[in-house]
């Protein structure tokens, strides 16, 4: 994880051991985002002795997008800078389930909240040097747009590095649905078979 820029994570929660990523935006609803991360920490924590092959491949996927994250660097270098309608103000993005068990799992510091905006109303991570947010805690969705300038430029570069990166985004995208089925799947499994669910020890 790189370091934190403010030097301020602060300790969000204490039962949790939660930390949430500062950041000076408007990050609206902060409270109930971290409210419901609070949740789903307990929830994980509760779990977690199952939850072994779901925590290798969260591993896996964070291994995937270390990986894409120069080539993604590199592309934006070439491209953002100049860019008439930064995606990071026209699109909407958010954190979803997936984002959210990956960082649970790896027991990454949690954005301090949604990255949700109106069209056209710049994301609240969104500082003027870029995102204000680490890699590896951006939503996966930043990762997989590919704009149409940069499917340019990657046409230009040729097709062995367009297939090689939209395999990479790909793979990773098919790693991040392995995780998930695999937490739900062994949490099901364990609410199932724990005696407190059984009829018997019911009432
Ligand atoms: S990814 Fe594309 S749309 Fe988004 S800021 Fe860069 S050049 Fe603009
Ligand atoms: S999280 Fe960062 S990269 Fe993603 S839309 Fe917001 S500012 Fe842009």
């Amino acid at each position: 994880m790189a370091d934190d820029p403010n030097g301020s994570i602060k300790k969000a929660h204490a039962k949790t051991n939660l930390y949430f990523w500062p950041c000076d935006g408007d990050v609206t609803q902060a409270s109930r985002w971290q409210e419901s991360n609070c949740t789903l920490a307990r929830l994980l924590a509760n779990h977690r002795r199952v939850l072994g092959k779901a925590i290798s491949v969260a591993v896996e996927i964070r291994r995937g997008i270390d990986d894409l994250v120069p080539s993604m660097a590199a592309l934006c270098h070439r491209t953002c800078r100049f860019c008439p309608e930064p995606c990071c103000i026209s699109n909407t993005v958010w954190f979803d389930l997936r984002d959210l068990l990956l960082f649970h799992l790896l027991k990454d510091p949690i954005p301090v909240g949604q990255a949700v905006s109106e069209p056209g109303v710049p994301c609240p991570f969104l500082s003027h040097n870029g995102c204000r947010l680490p890699p590896r805690i951006r939503p996966w969705m930043c990762f997989q747009y590919i704009c149409p300038t940069q499917r340019a430029v990657l046409k230009k570069r040729g097709r062995p590095m367009e297939t090689a990166l939209l395999g990479m985004i790909k793979k990773i995208d098919k790693t991040r649905i392995r995780m998930e089925a695999e937490v739900i799947r062994r949490i099901k499994r364990r609410i199932r078979t724990s005696p407190s669910s059984s009829p018997a020890s019911s009432g």
